[in-house]
């Protein structure tokens, strides 16, 4: 059986039989992956509480067919977040990035740069002031990552460059982004945004500090927070469980 080291984030943990746990772990190196941790719960394991959920941890798992579940045979604690502990709405936010990260990855798809992202978002989920915001950088680098991203600059459908006619903007949740005017008619599940919106979701998808310049409570951002939901709704197939409860 081949075994792997890495870092890993815990992102959901469910107790089986009378002492162990299945973990579904976010590595650094082997992507998702579910994982038996046979007797995690016992006093003394060979985990020493390094299984604690939306905490960082340095594992070794043991992979096997995609038929069955891992194992993990070591585990010990690198980083637990604060926040989470101390204020409800960075435990949601952390319950949301660990939604997305078990919903939209796949196991054994390693995304190195993601897990980096999401352990930088988890530091950072007890800053009030910035948390929506940062939120929704997160996930707009994490539709990046996994090649989801909407198109913000060219028409979905025939590659022109978006020329804003009059004071909306047609997105296209189900082609994948902006849409011309000509081509919009006859495509489904679009939403029309404000061009100050559509720079806000721009801002908010770009590397670098601009988005520290865009207001946490602007119509803007606010919008552009409420497209970025739909989209990934819409990616899910779901409604993500715990984005409302973050006020997002
Ligand atoms: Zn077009």
């Amino acid at each position: 059986m081949p075994s792997c080291r890495t870092l890993a984030l815990v992102i959901r943990s469910v107790e089986v039989f009378e002492t162990s746990l299945v973990v579904t772990l976010f590595t650094r190196e082997l992507g998702k992956a579910s994982a038996l941790a046979k007797g995690a719960r016992r006093l003394k394991s060979s985990f020493q509480g390094g299984l604690d959920l939306l905490s960082v941890s340095d594992v070794v798992v043991l992979t096997r067919g995609s038929d069955s579940l891992d194992l993990l045979t070591e585990s010990a604690p690198i980083e637990r977040f604060s926040a989470p502990r101390t204020s409800l709405a960075a435990l949601y936010t952390g319950f949301h990035i660990a939604e997305l990260l078990a919903d939209l990855t796949d196991d054994h798809d390693p995304h190195p740069r993601l897990f980096d992202a999401a352990r930088v978002s988890l530091r950072h989920c007890g800053d009030a002031d910035a948390r929506k915001r940062r939120l929704a950088r997160f996930e707009l680098f994490c539709l990046r990552e996994l090649g989801l991203l909407p198109t913000l600059d060219m028409c979905t459908q025939c590659g022109r460059e978006i020329k804003i006619v009059g004071d909306l903007v047609a997105f296209g949740l189900a082609s994948g982004g902006v849409l011309c005017h000509e081509c919009r008619p006859g495509v489904s599940h679009v939403v029309l945004i404000t061009p100050e919106e559509l720079d806000a979701i721009r801002v908010l998808s770009s590397p670098g500090d601009g988005w520290r310049s865009l207001e946490e409570s602007s119509a803007a951002s606010v919008a552009a927070r409420r497209t970025i939901g739909l989209v990934l709704s819409h990616v899910m197939g779901k409604r993500p469980r715990f984005r409302p409860l973050v006020g997002v």
